[in-house]
């Protein structure tokens, strides 16, 4: 009888560290598994926020240049950077390797006219020694006519993309860099102004703009941006 009654104690005893034990385990399991979407939910916020990257894109007018211009290409492919060029005519005549290997490494070509001219008052003959005559040396070297134009200094008559043909591309981040010998300040500026679906203006002339650039590339993809060409940014 005594046995018997140890016996059946020992079961209870033994059904309850069992039942004990089993809901230990699952329970423990469960809180698990909510910790385990709760962090899942986490991950997939921080993914969106890396997948939904700002766009912005790097200009350069007024190059080729013979040794600044190959100085930022080396800089841009190094990054996988395409950037966006407005070649001057003249110079892209004069340095024809150097707008092939512009076109070769992916970048976009533009038109900033032959000798730098201010376009307001053009008229069809100037158009076209200006304008037409820099499609064609760019046309020669690289077979693409250019289809976007950036007139000098930002300034045109309304009508000079009918007149044209092409579509004018102006910019909304100047950082003054043709008028600065201070490269930091002029990542200062860039990094202050910049913006998703920025174009940014800089001048490919000028060792400190190359530099400049490159530094403000570096720090504006850490930020989550994407670099991209121009026409990226007018058709999105
Ligand atoms: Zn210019």
């Amino acid at each position: 009888m005594n046995r018997s009654l140890k016996n059946v104690k020992t079961l209870i005893g033994l059904f309850f560290t069992v039942s004990f034990v089993l809901f230990g385990y699952f329970g423990k399991n469960e809180m698990m598994n909510e910790t385990d979407s709760r962090n899942a939910t986490m991950v997939s916020d921080t993914q969106k926020e890396v997948m939904s990257t700002k766009k912005i894109a790097i200009t350069f007018d007024d190059g080729p240049h013979p040794v600044y211009t190959p100085m930022l290409l080396d800089g841009l492919k190094e990054r996988g950077i395409h950037a966006t060029f407005f070649l001057l005519g003249e110079s892209a005549q004069n340095y024809p390797d150097l707008v092939k290997r512009i076109q070769e490494e992916g970048h976009l070509i533009g038109n900033h006219t032959f000798h730098h001219t201010d376009l307001k008052n053009a008229d069809t003959v100037l158009l076209h020694q200006e304008v037409v005559k820099t499609n064609e040396v760019i046309e020669k070297i690289t077979g693409q006519t250019p289809q976007y134009i950036r007139p000098p200094f930002g300034s045109h008559k309304d009508s000079l993309e009918e007149q044209t043909g092409m579509l004018v591309v102006l910019w909304n981040i100047d950082p003054l860099d043709w008028c600065s010998e201070d490269a930091a300040g002029i990542v200062r500026q860039i990094e202050k102004n910049a913006k998703d679906n920025g174009i940014i203006l800089m001048h490919d002339s000028y060792k400190t703009s190359v530099m400049a650039a490159l530094t403000a590339i570096d720090d504006l993809q850490k930020e989550g941006y994407e670099f991209v060409t121009v026409d990226e940014i007018l058709f999105e």
